[in-house]
This record gives structure tokens, sequence and C-alpha cells, in this order.
């Protein structure tokens, strides 16, 4: 989008937002995590350059290979087992965006690939019905590449960044700290392994350490914190479509022991 203010035309690029999303159940959650969300969607629904489409990365579509939905009407999946059936009634009516998928293809080149064998996944829908209630932009997933380097997320995401200027938002879903096998059910905070790994990454995210968050495997706690890395490299999607941006944390808090919630907004 273009601006134009005292004779200097400026591109006006729309913001990047990571989410963490933990537990499915957050879908039907009302707490002070998802009224964050809304707040953070509400900015983005009524801002003057409202995104025409959104460009979802969740950590549950996690594949060897950079993949992007096409359909018109993508699907809405319920990747989890074992929740109250309210979850599997939840509806998140999504249109897709052929004109994303022809823009992310035109970028991206031999680089990815089309594939409408996944669908809407509840990393993106059981935050989405927060965010953006009732589906009022169309939204296209991209797949976490299960075969890329931290270091090769980030240049996709370098890579996506003029999607911004055409309008785009680019959203991801993932945790900063996410380990499942660690989670300790009775517990609202988090460990201490998990407050310092988080902390430590949004100090390096909101002061622009770039390399700290890239090579987060140095971390004392990372194998802790990021025993598989699927919930993390969104994060790194991001931080390369971010660019210089300023990044602003919301629900910088930990739960469940060993889960991350933090999100971040670079705009
Ligand atoms: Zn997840």
């Amino acid at each position: 989008m273009v601006l134009c203010k005292g004779g200097f035309i400026i591109m006006k690029k729309t913001p990047v937002i990571f989410t963490g999303h933990g537990s499915p159940m957050l879908a039907i959650d009302e707490n002070d995590l998802t009224r964050e969300m809304q707040r953070v969607g509400t900015d983005v629904l009524t801002s003057e350059d409202r995104p025409k489409a959104i460009l979802a990365i969740s950590a549950h579509w996690y594949v060897p290979g950079t993949y992007i939905q096409s359909a018109e009407k993508p699907r809405q999946i319920y990747d989890m087992y074992g929740f109250p059936e309210e979850l599997y009634q939840l509806q998140y009516p999504a249109k897709g965006c052929p004109k994303l998928t022809q823009d992310v293809c035109q970028l991206l080149g031999n680089a990815v690939s089309i594939d409408d064998s996944w669908g809407i996944d509840h990393g993106t829908w059981s935050v989405m019905v927060h965010m953006f209630p009732n589906a009022p932009i169309p939204v296209v997933q991209l797949s976490v590449d299960s075969l890329f380097t931290p270091d090769q997320c980030f240049a996709l995401g370098q890579k996506l960044a003029p999607l911004r200027e055409e309008g785009y938002l680019i959203w991801a879903s993932g945790n900063i700290v996410h380990n499942l096998r660690r989670v300790e059910w009775n517990k609202r905070g988090g460990s201490e392994a998990a407050k310092h790994f988080n902390q430590d990454i949004v100090d390096n995210v909101t002061k622009g350490n770039l390399d700290a968050v890239i090579h987060y495997e140095n971390h004392e706690h990372a194998a802790y914190a990021v025993p598989t890395p699927e919930h993390y490299l969104p994060l790194l999607y991001c931080l390369g479509a971010a660019g210089t941006d300023k990044a602003t944390p919301f629900n910088n808090t930990c739960t469940l022991g060993s889960m991350a919630m933090t999100g971040f907004v670079w705009a």
C-alpha cells in the first residue's frame, strides 16, 4: 500500500504477528490470554490498512517441504484427540485467497508447491476464533518445512516480506517453550527453566539480537524448552518477515510449567 505524506511516498506495511497457542482448549476458553488475543486482533481489524488476507504458518503443518494451500474454501481440520465434543463442533469458516496463493508461488518459485491435503488446523483456528472472530479475513496456510534449519526458516520469512507491502498479514502460531513431556498440569505459571528461556528470547527479539533467537540451540535450557522444533520455528519465519520493525510482546507468560504463550506484533 502506498501513502503520500508531505510529498514523500511511503510504502505502508501490514504488521507481522506471532502468537502462542498451547492446548486446543484455548479455543473455548475466556481468560486474560484470549482477551489479549482479541485486543491484538481488534487493532488489526480496525486499522485503516486492514489486511486483505492472512498467510498463516502453523506449527501443526510440519512436513518435509514448503507447501501452500490454494482452496477457495479450505476445510477446517480437528487435528487433536480426546478433547470435549464442544471443540469438534467449533467452526471457523475461513475462506481461502487464490490471489495470495498465487503471489506466494510467484515470490518463492520452485521453493513452494501447492498442497490442499491439509486444512486450517487447530494451531490456526484455536487462536483466530479470538483474534479474528467469524473469519472476516481470508486465510491461506503455509507449512513449516521440517527439512529446514533455523537459518532457512528465517531466510524464507525474509523472502515473504514483500507480501506486507501488498496488504497481506503474515501470521504464525507456535510456542517459544513447548515441552509436552514435562507439562505440570496443576501449575499455573512456568518452571524456572521455561521462564528463563522465554524471557531471554523475548529480550533478544525486542532488542533485535536475531542471532541469539535463530540459534536458540545454544541456550542452556534449549533442550528443555524446545525438545522438538516445530512449535518454535514459526517464530523464525516471522522474524525474517519483520525485518527491522520493532517487536512488541503480548501474552508474555508461561503456563503448565513447560509452555510459553508469548506472542509478538512487529509493526
Ligand atoms: Zn500446538
